[in-house]
């Protein structure tokens, strides 16, 4: 199991838990559901061995455009929230 049982960072309790871990790799991006140990303090994620060998994995996937069984989830977008101004507050 993991090699954890605080958190390595401030000593805090885990918990395991689901969470999704964002992973880019070229021009792409995937988003996972993993399960994690998660610190209830600091919210560090600890990942087990396995899993991390996983991300690698997708990551070189995306980085030679591999992804086949890879879902299309809609598209990415970058903002730039110095280039949206103020917000103005008229409703719809
Ligand atoms: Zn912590």
């Amino acid at each position: 199991m993991m090699p954890f049982d605080k958190c390595p960072i401030c000593g805090g309790e885990l918990e395991e838990r689901e969470v999704e871990k964002l992973l880019r790799g070229g021009h792409h991006t995937a988003v996972l559901k993993v399960q994690a140990e998660v610190c209830l303090h600091c919210g560090e994620r600890l990942y087990p061995v396995e899993t991390v060998r996983l991300f690698e994995n997708i990551r070189n996937r995306l980085k030679r455009e591999q992804l086949s069984g890879f879902l299309p989830l809609g598209q990415l977008f970058m903002v730039d929230s110095s280039r949206l101004g103020v917000a103005t507050s008229t409703s719809c």
